[in-house]
């Protein structure tokens, strides 16, 4: 591919990729997309992939979706920008955000619409700090997440994300705090039981609350299950053992529902597939079917009031986006929660499941795969050298990269996580979609680990 006007080199010259194994660029070229039809995109090549990673989580509803297109179309020629500023804002924020309440698990709330799900995060710090130095309580600045957990890129995003790449950024920012990760096949001790691993999990918790003063603790925030960690469900009881001790300190919970909200784990929300109740929640991507950019952090009764009191007693909550609460992304969200929430949706994803994971779990039959974990319709499946002793294959090796690329080549997409090869279809997926995912993800693995044996 030396031909300086193939797209793969014009994408080179000009273009910077983000969270790209730029070996694999180097050696492939980037895959230039123009259009898709259902679960598939194409590109430039005219060449068709299954995306089993729903583009990032959040093309749930396809990459042709004509009733999404046609709400977007239909506000593009009614009101087709507009601001939340002033005391100004589109009915179509007004009805959103009734709406975002309405199928929250919150019997009444409010909502602050930012671009992206960092933005939602940085949003949800900021009316953190705001309202804890409010109504002469000590200002709380303290964040606490776990290592693994992924919750975005801008400074604070990243800082509460528990990634050992944030370090060449000099992230954490100060009072971030990680504990560890609630996945109990790598993390529990050898002869600790589930449950003792999660007992631990919440002592750490306890500790932690002692060494740092509860009165320094902002909030805990929590994906229901990480996503971008690797799809790690938490260990058994993790969050009914999590959330006593941050109600005994007054520390709120948070669910970064980014990617769990709306349907992915099986529930309308994560926490509510793990039977646990959040002051907050944190919303993007199905919010718009992946078709606006656009994040929410939707705020419980108690932290809504807080935040309300706290804004009166200034006269103004000073924060926004030009483009908090845009109309087109709006009218588009509308339409994406009705889809999502529809019967027709809703059994899909009900009728998918048992058979995703079934495919899931004869997958992980092979002797190189260590396990599989997931929730709903996100899974992985974990690649190691030696599946007693959960030995991973040696870095050098890039054993998930290889087994995503081999699938590109059969015309599949799924997304390498550490040793992991995570898959998270869309809803609309058909019985024959679903088989042609694993086929091809099963000859991928067959060629790879041949490679690597
Ligand atoms: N929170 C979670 C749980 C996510 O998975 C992501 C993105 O994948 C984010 C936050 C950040 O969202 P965005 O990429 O829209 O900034």
């Amino acid at each position: 591919e030396t031909n300086p006007n193939s797209w793969e080199a014009r994408a080179d010259a000009h273009s910077f990729y983000g969270f790209t194994d730029l070996p694999t660029i180097a050696d492939r070229g980037a895959t230039i997309v123009t259009s898709g039809h259902g679960p598939y995109i194409t590109d430039v090549h005219g060449r068709d992939y299954l995306d089993a990673n729903s583009g990032l989580w959040n093309m749930v509803l396809g990459f042709d979706n004509k009733e999404l297109a046609e709400a977007a179309k239909a506000q593009y020629d009614t009101l087709p920008g507009y601001h939340a500023f002033f005391g100004r804002m589109s009915d179509q924020a007004v009805m959103l955000s009734e709406k975002l309440i309405e199928v929250s698990p919150f019997s009444d709330g409010k909502v602050f619409y930012t671009n992206s799900g960092s933005e939602a995060n940085d949003t949800l710090v900021k009316m953190l700090w705001f309202l804890w130095g409010a109504e002469g309580q000590p200002q709380r600045r303290k964040i606490i997440t776990r290592k693994n957990a992924y919750h975005g890129v801008t400074a604070v995003s990243a800082s509460m994300t528990g990634k050992p790449y944030n370090s060449v950024f000099g992230l954490p920012m100060d009072g971030f705090l990680h504990l560890t990760c609630p996945h109990y096949w790598r993390e529990g001790k050898d002869g600790e039981s589930e449950a003792e691993f999660t007992a631990r999990m919440g002592q750490e918790l306890e500790d932690m609350i002692a060494r740092e003063g509860a009165d320094t603790i902002a909030a805990f925030v929590a994906e229901p299950v990480m996503g971008a960690g690797g799809v790690i469900p938490p260990s058994e009881g993790y969050f009914q053992t999590i959330q006593p001790i941050l109600q005994k300190h007054g520390i709120p919970l948070i669910s970064d529902e980014v990617i769990c909200g709306f349907g992915r784990t099986g529930s309308d929300w994560g926490c509510q597939s793990y039977g646990f109740m959040p002051d907050a929640i944190i919303s993007s991507k199905v919010l718009t079917a992946g078709l606006f950019p656009m994040g929410a952090v939707i705020l419980g009764p108690e932290l809504s009031d807080r935040l309300t009191r706290a804004s009166e007693a200034i006269e103004e909550f000073p924060h926004g986006f030009t483009a908090s609460g845009h109309p087109v992304g709006c009218a588009i969200a509308l339409k994406a929660i009705e889809m999502v929430m529809s019967d027709e949706i809703k059994g899909n994803i009900a009728r998918l499941i048992p058979q995703f994971e079934a495919g899931m779990a004869r997958l992980a039959e092979k002797k190189n795969i260590g396990e599989w974990r997931g929730r709903g319709l996100m899974g992985a499946l974990e690649a190691v050298q030696d599946k007693a002793t959960k030995t991973p294959f040696p870095g050098n090796l890039s054993v998930s990269e290889r087994i995503a690329n081999a699938c590109t080549d059969q015309g599949l997409i799924c997304r390498p996580l550490g040793q992991s090869i995570v898959l998270a279809p869309p809803f609309i997926l058909t019985d024959e979609q679903l088989a042609e995912m694993f086929d091809k993800l099963e000859a991928a693995l067959d060629k790879v680990f041949a490679e690597v044996a």
